[in-house]
């Protein structure tokens, strides 16, 4: 008997024809959330899922639910989804992959004549990237009751528009939240984003988790003085003191067991060519699987920094701003998908994501797990990115597979929370 498989073709067709929203010209996409591209995205995916039998809920803040009815509409849904706001010449494959590979799952039963027992849900959450109103992740987080809703309406973008009057402005501000709340489980299926799959040649990642992070900001004081008449053995030059800091993060991370640290932001003051900066402030990013050696890495920065202040001449406050624990995926779940791959021949590679997604959300109220495919290059949020039909399609038939055994877990069927 041959195992079902979503049509590769009608998956290419609706990547190729959403990616017209807000399409750049070296073949990226510009689709800033709540923007007409974002919203034309909108309508045109409303129309595949009702076209497909789908109802149609939009919350209060704008995420969109596509429900395909189950045999029993009592019993607890199985949910897939993502986004389809990008970065600014972001890629045609972040996010949206992840919905119109549900789309393609919805197509394919239908094809197959099959009824879930379950409802099956594929989301659209509101501005997941955070690029055009910060902090992202919104639509989901609000969802999971770790944002609040109104404070979120009053984010602004650049030119002063709220998120808000934005997203009334689309059409897409619901009346009415949409609460499908017990989740029987939850499938986030997206591109890596990382380098790791097409190096060791897999074609499925399943990520255990997401890693933990720490963000810390640093002030380094020196004193400001001209750039001529200042004796070098007499500087107190934050600049060099922040040079002798950056390289000794780097090399941190490197000597580390798989903790990754990065400064990504700089201002010098007054950041001018002739003269001393007195002042740097600067940012970092700590991300790893292992807390422990984390937080030792942590540790060792901060040692670092003051050491590297001390010799030369400077003062420097560090302050840790945010901290979020790692978020293990639900076991279960996390193993199902190993073994849908296995079934359909795809070569699996357990891993972690190192990236932020909307199922950190949902993963604290569902259990939830996530499928990767291979990002060509390791390249993302860049007009380059790319993905393989043939991956892309590979990862919708495991997909697919994941959707078949959860959405027809009988009634009494539940997944333990991971903890
Ligand atoms: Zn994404």
């Amino acid at each position: 008997m041959s195992i079902l498989k979503t049509d590769s073709e009608r998956l290419k067709r609706f990547l190729t024809e959403i990616a017209v929203f807000g399409a750049t010209e070296n073949g990226g996409v510009t689709r800033l959330a709540l923007t007409d591209e974002d919203r034309d995205a909108r309508n045109q995916l409303k129309a595949w899922f009702e076209e497909a039998g789908c109802e149609t809920h939009v919350d209060r803040m704008g995420n969109m639910f596509f429900v395909r009815p189950g045999r029993n509409r009592d019993l607890a849904p199985v949910l897939t989804g993502s986004h389809c706001d990008s970065q600014p010449q972001g890629g045609r494959f972040d996010g949206i992959l992840g919905i119109v590979a549900g789309l393609e799952v919805v197509c394919a039963l239908n094809d197959a004549g099959i009824t879930l027992e379950r409802d099956f849900i594929v989301v659209n959450w509101t501005n997941e990237e955070g690029s055009r109103f910060t902090p992202g992740t919104t639509g989901s987080g609000v969802f999971a009751g770790k944002l609040e809703r109104e404070a979120m309406y009053g984010l602004t973008d650049r030119n002063g528009l709220t998120f808000g009057a934005e997203l009334e402005r689309i059409g897409y501000k619901g009346v009415e939240d949409f609460d499908p709340r017990p989740l029987h489980a939850n499938f986030e299926y997206h591109i890596e984003q990382g380098p790791v799959l097409e190096r060791q040649g897999k074609t499925i990642g399943v990520p255990k988790g997401i890693v933990c992070l720490r963000w810390y900001d640093v002030d380094i004081k020196g004193v400001p003085n001209h750039a001529g008449p200042t004796p070098m053995n007499e500087r107190q030059d934050a600049v060099y003191a922040f040079s002798k800091m950056a390289v000794n993060i780097f090399e941190i991370g490197l000597a580390s067991n798989d903790v990754v640290t990065t400064v990504g932001e700089v201002h010098p003051q007054p950041n001018s060519r002739n003269v001393i900066a007195g002042d740097v402030h600067f940012t970092i990013d700590i991300r790893g699987w292992d807390e422990t050696e984390t937080d030792r890495v942590c540790s060792e920065v901060e040692e670092a920094i003051r050491k590297n202040a001390e010799a030369t001449g400077c003062s420097v406050d560090i302050r840790q701003t945010w901290a979020v624990e790692r978020a293990p995926f639900q076991p279960e779940l996390v193993e199902l998908i190993h073994e849908k791959a296995g079934e359909l021949g795809l070569p699996a590679l357990d891993m972690v994501s190192g990236a932020s997604h909307d199922t950190v959300y949902i993963n604290q109220f569902a259990p939830s797990a996530m499928i990767f495919v291979p990002s060509i290059g390791g390249r993302s949020h860049a007009e380059v990115e790319e993905t393989s039909w043939a991956d892309c399609t590979a990862g919708a038939d495991t997909l697919l597979h994941c959707i078949l055994k959860t959405g027809n877990d009988p009634e009494g069927v539940t997944y333990a929370m991971a903890d």
